[in-house]
């Protein structure tokens, strides 16, 4: 099963992806999470994106395409994978599609999640997010651990550099402009479904559910 989970930032994409990938065996591979992991090592790779994504614009589509090629050419891909935060730009979707005739994958599908944009920037605003392994905690739903330790690795919970109103509104603006239309190639494509975000979680994926059920 090769799953691409599209959508705005903040339509809880991460949440999803990590109860496919529980239930189904299959890596969830976030470009987000990676492009932090880099930062926090200071990489080569961290050092280049860590003032890019502080401003919530987008790394180059020629690093990240090199990123995912590496990633999805390990072992533990070979049953599939879902993608979190990539492709973001057509170039990332062409390059996506031509790794898939190089490393012989099957079609990937792509699964839109929806959200209304102040609803969006309301969630993003209060998320709380593992420094560690990339948990999000929403405060809304449960309260925060009061040690503000990951309840699953024990790092800290902090608010990402990037979920300020300002970088928000800007991280959601780069999306209309540069990812929205990634949709339409996969229209094309005819590999594309969408579902309504706007609910409780559980809700959400079990519409998920239903469409990898009929793949
Ligand atoms: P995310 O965790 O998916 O919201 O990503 C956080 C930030 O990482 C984005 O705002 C971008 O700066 C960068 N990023 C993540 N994925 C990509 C991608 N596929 N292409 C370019 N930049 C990305």
């Amino acid at each position: 099963m090769h799953l691409i989970l599209f959508g705005a930032p903040g339509v809880g994409k991460g949440t999803q992806a990590k109860k496919i990938s529980e239930e189904f065996g299959i890596p969830q591979i976030s470009t987000g999470d990676m492009l932090r992991e880099a930062v926090r090592n200071k990489t080569e790779l961290g050092k280049q994106a860590e003032a890019i994504m502080a401003r919530g614009e987008l790394i180059s589509d020629r690093i990240m395409l090199n990123l995912i090629k590496d990633r999805i050419s390990r072992p533990d891909c070979a049953n599939g994978l879902i993608l979190d935060g990539f492709p973001r730009t057509i170039p990332q979707a062409e390059g996506l599609t031509g790794l898939m005739d190089e490393l012989s994958l099957p079609k990937f599908t792509c699964i839109e999640i929806t959200a209304p944009e102040e609803e969006i920037i309301q969630r993003l605003t209060i998320r709380m997010t593992c420094s560690r392994c990339g948990k999000d905690y929403n405060p809304a739903i449960a309260p925060l651990p009061k040690d503000m330790k990951c309840t699953v690795c024990g790092g800290d919970i902090i608010a990402r550099k990037d979920d300020n109103e300002d970088t928000i509104r800007n991280r959601l603006k780069v999306y209309q402009e540069q990812t929205a239309q990634v949709k339409d190639y996969y229209i094309a494509r005819g590999a594309f479904f969408s579902v309504n975000g706007n609910r409780e979680v559980n809700e959400v994926y079990r519409s998920i559910h239903d469409i990898i059920s009929n793949l």
